[in-house]
């Protein structure tokens, strides 16, 4: 028996502790406004995200903070129950002077961190602080085909300080398929030029399996995606999507666009990762400033 931890019995133990606590994931979409970040929201939440759902997802909505506004579903699969909440954000971009639009956003997004800082710092804490970090923030780039506009690298740069961001590009449909590489390696090679570091993040490569992983990944962003929250019939199947006067775009299917590695990314392969990265990354430096300031 020497050396025999019981790891399937550890295993099973944290298994049964998340099925009881279950867990809260939460996600917020950004860009300007006309984008598809509200019909986003919707999609993700219609898609099989929570149809894979064993009981109908109930739905609650958190108080609005003045502008921004949360939606959480309760999803549950497998016994293991899934808060996931999605902040709508308005859009941005339509005012001539845009100086400062990030600043709502910033600071929401800086407001939960204060909200779990307050909670951890109490002498007698909660066993489970609640948690409504954002945990990822899937920014829309507006499909124009050039390069990103100064706007959207500010915002970015600003924003990957404090959150992980997941850039995509909006309404990909309206681009053709090399339109859409294309813009993709130029909005690549933006983010390079500019220090922009998005989800995943090199520098968080936790070991060589992980980097190969997710330079995969990383050569795919931004996602080109599409969103819908209409059903429609296709080959008898009930299928999300766009209809045009061509056709229907489905946006779950991977030949149409990227809006399944976009979900798969952030609700199943990456999900812990994007909850790590928050709290030991972007989290831990909030938290690291906001106590030198008070011990100042
Ligand atoms: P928001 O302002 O970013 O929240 O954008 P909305 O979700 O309100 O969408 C604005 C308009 O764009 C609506 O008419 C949507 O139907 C449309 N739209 C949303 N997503 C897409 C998309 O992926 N492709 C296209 N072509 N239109 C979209
Ligand atoms: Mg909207």
């Amino acid at each position: 028996l020497f050396g025999y931890v019981g790891i399937e019995a550890v295993l099973d133990q944290m298994k049964i502790k998340t099925m009881k606590t279950g867990f809260e994931f939460n996600i917020m979409v950004v860009g300007q406004s006309g984008l598809g970040k509200s019909t986003m929201v919707n999609t993700l939440f219609k898609s099989k995200v929570s149809r894979k759902a064993s009981q109908p997802s109930q739905e609650e909505r958190i108080p609005k903070t003045v502008q921004l506004q949360s939606i959480t579903h309760v999803i549950e699969e497998k016994g293991v129950k899934m808060k996931l909440t999605v902040t709508d954000t308005p859009g941005f971009g339509d005012q001539i002077n845009n100086e400062n639009c990030w600043d709502p956003i910033i600071k929401y997004i800086n407001e939960q961190y204060e909200r779990y800082l307050r909670e951890e710092i109490l002498i007698t804490r909660k066993r489970k602080i609640p948690d409504t970090r954002v945990h990822g923030c899937v920014y829309f780039v507006p499909p124009t085909g050039h390069w990103l506009r100064p706007l959207d690298l500010e915002f970015m740069r600003r924003l990957s300080k404090i959150v992980n961001v997941v850039p995509v590009i909006a309404k990909a449909d309206t681009l053709t398929l090399e339109e859409r590489a294309e813009f993709k390696q130029r909005i690549q090679e933006d983010l390079k030029t500019h220090a922009i570091s998005v989800y995943p993040q090199e520098d968080f490569d936790q070991d060589p399996d992980d980097r190969a992983l997710n330079d995969r990944i990383r050569e795919k962003i931004p996602f080109a995606v599409v969103g819908a929250d209409q059903e429609h019939q296709v080959n008898g199947k009930r299928v999300l999507g766009r209809k045009t006067k061509w056709g229907i775009i489905e946006v779950e299917n991977p030949a149409h666009c990227e809006f399944p590695l976009l979900r798969d990314l952030l609700i199943r392969s990456h999900l812990q990762d994007l909850k790590d990265i928050t709290h030991n990354v972007h989290y831990e430096s909030y938290r690291v400033r906001r106590l030198n300031e008070s011990n100042r």
